[in-house]
């Protein structure tokens, strides 16, 4: 008897989403090591050039990953007295920890706020109670690729004079009429983490803002407070985009909106096939405002979902099992009561997803959904 091994359907495999790409990036490896040069050279100069124009903004700033991008911002915004210590930042209650660690690693506050159940995101009103006299900006998630209402959200910032912040790194690419992610606020943090939409080969990340100010503190910040070598304005640090993974992205971000449309795709296959009562399904958004960099469904059977799953020869994951409140390390924060957040945390499940996932695999995923009988 012949039998055919179903397809597995690992969660993400980085190796397949590096494939295509393998011959082009060995070629731009070896120009680096060839150059002789490797940090703050020209491939950094080019990619920021090219991030900035991909994303519409004057500037793109290369830094070491996406938690000191979102960290740089805040920090000028303090060093320039637009921020003071203990002003508050308002924050989705479920996102993934970098974004508060940003903020309380600035002595800044983070007011976590609920999300609107449909979106995963912001919720405008949420966002405007939460609104008290130390607030002073806040940090839009675009949490899963989906773009938060940045309309409602700026109307807001605009008329109370607060800051808005993109956390753009789950969003790469993503857009809303004309404007990308990265565009939408007064500067945005993006990481190149190799699992994101645009993942370097290491850690890297980007700060894009418009401000001229703000983006030259930045890059001084990121270089020992530098604005020339051997001349230190400020107390900076060291987070450069090196290089290598410079040069890394540039082979890849042509590939950012041809890879974000295969991952529509794959959603939009998964959300006409799964249907299912114990499985709910993510809504798709406007137009282009979602690049899927994760899928989640949610169920109030997760457990026993997952392992059908695993059972199937299909990996799903759980983005994120426990919100940065009920982490140990914020308890402070502890005896914030933010249910539905706690809720969302109990129930969501990351099916695979990934530019590279073939038809079969898609395939798979679907008919492993549709054979869970309820679990326990
Ligand atoms: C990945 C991620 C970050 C942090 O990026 P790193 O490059 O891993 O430091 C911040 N915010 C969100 C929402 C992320 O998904």
């Amino acid at each position: 008897m012949v039998s055919v091994a179903p397809p597995r359907v690992p969660f993400l495999d980085l190796g397949e989403v590096n494939a295509p790409y393998a011959e082009e990036l060995k070629a731009a490896a070896s120009r680096v090591i060839d150059s002789g040069w490797y940090v703050l050279g020209e491939e950094l100069h080019a990619f920021e050039r090219e991030f900035a124009g991909y994303c519409g903004t004057t500037h793109a700033i290369g830094v070491g990953n996406g938690l000191d991008a979102l960290s740089l911002i805040l920090r000028a915004y303090l060093d320039r007295g637009v921020l003071a210590e203990g002003d508050e930042i308002i924050v989705p209650a479920n996102t993934f920890i970098a974004s508060f660690l940003a903020v309380t690693a600035n002595r800044l506050v983070p007011v976590p706020v609920e999300p609107d159940e449909a979106s995963f995101n912001l919720d405008p009103t949420h966002v405007e109670a939460a609104i008290g006299p130390r607030t002073r900006a806040i940090m839009a998630v675009h949490l899963y690729g989906r773009l938060a209402d940045m309309t409602a959200l700026s109307e807001i910032a605009r008329r109370r004079g607060l800051l808005l912040i993109e956390d753009a790194a789950q969003a790469h690419g993503a857009y809303w009429h004309d404007h990308k992610a990265g565009a939408l606020g007064h500067a945005a943090a993006f990481s190149f983490y190799p699992g994101k939409n645009l993942g370097a080969l290491g850690d890297g990340g980007a700060v894009t803002t418009d401000d001229d100010e703000l983006a030259a503190d930045i890059r001084a910040l990121r270089n020992y407070g530098s604005p020339e070598k051997y001349r230190h304005d400020r107390l900076g640090g060291n987070s450069r985009l090196d290089e290598m993974q410079a040069a890394m992205l540039r082979v890849k971000l042509p590939h950012l909106d041809a890879d974000n449309a295969r991952r529509r795709a794959v959603a939009d296959a998964y959300r006409a096939r799964i249907r299912h009562p114990h499985i709910h399904l993510p809504a798709a958004g406007a137009p282009g405002a979602h690049v899927w960099h994760l899928f989640v469904v949610r169920s109030a059977r997760r457990q026993a979902l997952r392992e059908h799953l695993a059972a199937h020869g299909v990996q799903a994951q759980v983005h994120y099992p426990v919100p940065p409140h009920r982490q140990a390390a914020y308890a402070s924060l502890r005896e914030l009561s933010l249910p539905l957040t706690e809720r969302l945390h109990a129930e969501v499940l990351s099916l695979p997803m990934a530019a590279t996932l073939r038809n079969d695999q898609v395939e798979r995923v679907v008919e492993a959904c549709m054979s869970f009988a309820g679990g326990p």
